[in-house]
């Protein structure tokens, strides 16, 4: 290295004549990149966090040695607003279901309150802003499974009081009103009372969430909704043939409507191969969960610990591929050419899947700004992709709220 100052003290000119010499261009993008990323909004929709509330081991303000989210890490990966996912059992219903939820809802705002140093609990796209500008998290919480209303509509007028800001029409099981994706058609999509509870959901100003659901009930909610749709994590068909994802046609249907589909990193969810593979050694994400669910007697701990030692286990082995976290940008990206920038964002299910190799936490997040804009994005629509245009489709619910509630 001396010597190389040495012959460049001695002849300025090499610097400019020799390409060895010229400006990186990579470099100029991830000083761009980081710029763009720690200024702006970062929403994630769907975050299984909640769950770790119960354990007590886990501590949000520390940094865990394990799972995907903390304050640190978020801080880390500049992801500033979240929504905690309410979620229990699809096959807990009536009365259990809206305890179990309530109890959720209470430990997420609690966790909130304790860490007030770093987190602001939100309920309006306008409260996300502002906790963004006084450099604090902002945190909100999403029902992920119409079941944990007990088949009670009042429950979403509840619900939305205590700061639930949208609600998974199902989970992996149909429930009394909504077909599931992952289950068999009991209503041929939503039944009349299905549909009253996405008509209280707009009043109330809940977004409508169809991850999950069957694609009849996401084509009857697009239907019924007077608010755009919400995917809170989901991604394309067209990349990973899975249930769980959208099809080239409801993405533009959704879209269509205003809408946003919030891509999940899901490596099942993402990649093909990795998809066929974990089917074959498990039969699939629901079988696989009801088994270990069965085996850790509900222990969601237990769960998602069974859950990645298998994974590793079987990765390890060879029987399941790798999986690249820049599957994520490619689902971005395919949604973004159907769909356009207006209606893509980030729903990772961090806490709640498996993770790439290289998205293994919050902190990883920088890299999907990076990514972007060295595919030639703006730094416009990065924003939008990174939170912006969650908080407009907050902003287009709250105000057909505001509407309905005035008649
Ligand atoms: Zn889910």
């Amino acid at each position: 290295m001396r010597c190389l100052r040495a012959v460049l003290a001695a002849c300025p000119l090499l610097l400019t004549i020799s390409p060895l010499f010229a400006p990186v261009h990579g470099d100029d993008i991830a000083d761009r990149a980081r710029k763009l990323h720690f200024s702006s909004i970062v929403l994630d929709t769907h975050d299984d966090t909640t769950q770790r509330f119960f354990s007590k081991t886990y501590d949000l303000a520390k940094r865990n040695p394990d799972g995907h989210i903390d304050i640190p890490r978020m801080k880390e990966g500049g992801m500033n607003a979240i929504f905690f996912s309410i979620w229990i059992d699809g096959r807990i219903m009536g009365p259990p279901a809206i305890e179990k939820a309530l109890d959720q809802i209470d430990a997420v705002r609690e966790n909130v309150l304790r860490n007030s140093k770093d987190m602001f609990f939100c309920r309006t796209a306008e409260e996300v802003r502002r906790a963004h500008k006084e450099g604090k998290i902002a945190a909100l919480m999403g029902v992920e499974g119409g079941h944990m209303i007990g088949n009670d509509i009042r429950m979403v007028r509840i619900f939305a009081d205590l700061g639930v800001r949208y609600m998974t029409l199902s989970h992996f099981y149909n429930d009394e009103w909504a077909d599931s994706s992952t289950d068999k058609p009991a209503h041929n999509g939503l039944t009349d009372f299905g549909k009253d509870i996405v008509r209280e959901m707009n009043r109330q100003g809940m977004l409508v969430d169809i991850s999950h659901v069957s694609d009849k009930t996401f084509y009857d909610a697009l239907e019924v909704s007077k608010a755009p749709l919400i995917a809170s994590h989901s991604s394309c068909r067209a990349l990973c043939n899975h249930v769980r994802d959208m099809s080239d046609d409801m993405i533009k249907a959704l879209a269509a409507n205003g809408g946003v589909i919030q891509i999940n990193y899901e490596k099942s969810f993402i990649d093909q191969a990795y998809k066929d593979a974990y089917d074959k050694q498990t039969g699939g994400v629901v079988q696989h969960l009801s088994e270990l669910t069965k085996n850790c007697n509900n222990d969601e701990a237990c769960i998602s610990r069974e859950m990645a030692k298998i994974q590793a286990k079987l990765t390890a082995e060879g029987k399941l591929p790798h999986v690249s976290w820049e599957r994520i940008i490619d689902h971005i990206d395919h949604a973004v050419k159907l769909a356009g920038a207006d209606h893509v964002g980030l729903g990772s299910d961090f806490d709640g899947a498996d993770m790439p190799e290289g998205m293994e936490d919050a902190s990883k997040l920088p890299k999907i700004t990076e990514a972007l804009l060295r595919k030639g994005y703006s730094d416009a629509d990065v924003r939008k992709i990174l939170g912006g245009n969650t908080l407009r489709i907050m902003e287009q619910a709250e105000r057909v709220s505001r509407e309905l509630q005035a008649h």
